[in-house]
């Protein structure tokens, strides 16, 4: 899954949308070996470990699908990690959703919404695959 791929990022379409599909749902990280290799230097922690250690990393865990997947905590307004000055993130660190997002101009052409496209190998059942296969083996 290559993720290194920047090419969406600062386009003049996303400049001027302002990040509206960051004001809606956060995304997720979809690949578990990349979100720990991110923020716990590779080690695999179990889903109790997991839990006690998101808060004080701003991330909660999405279980409505039945299968817990690390997300970056929700606002009213949005993603937690969304400022007037972007991503809190580096984008590095980012959701692989919201790096593997494709901008899509029909999204300025509405009032609100975000038309923008998640490629189906990052969707959320894919996601979901994925955390249940890594649950299953730590
Ligand atoms: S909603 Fe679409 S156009 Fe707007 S910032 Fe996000 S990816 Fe870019
Ligand atoms: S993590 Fe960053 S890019 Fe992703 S939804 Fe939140 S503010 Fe947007």
């Amino acid at each position: 899954m290559m993720l290194e791929k920047s090419d969406s990022l600062n386009l003049p379409l996303c400049q001027e949308c302002g990040g509206r599909c960051c004001q809606g749902s956060p995304g997720i990280w979809v690949d578990p070996e990349r979100f720990f290799a991110l923020f716990f230097s590779g080690q695999r922690l179990t889903l109790e470990q997991l839990r006690e250690r998101l808060p004080a990393l701003g991330l909660v865990l999405w279980e409505k699908t039945g299968v817990p997947i690390p997300a970056p905590r929700s606002l009213a307004s949005g993603c937690a990690f969304l400022t007037a000055d972007g991503c809190r993130f580096s984008v590095a660190e980012r959701p692989c959703q919201c790096l593997a997002l494709i901008p899509n101009l029909e999204t300025l052409e509405h009032q609100q919404g975000c038309l923008c496209l998640v490629p189906e190998e990052f969707s959320r059942d894919v996601a979901r695959q994925r955390w249940q296969n890594y649950w299953q083996t730590v």
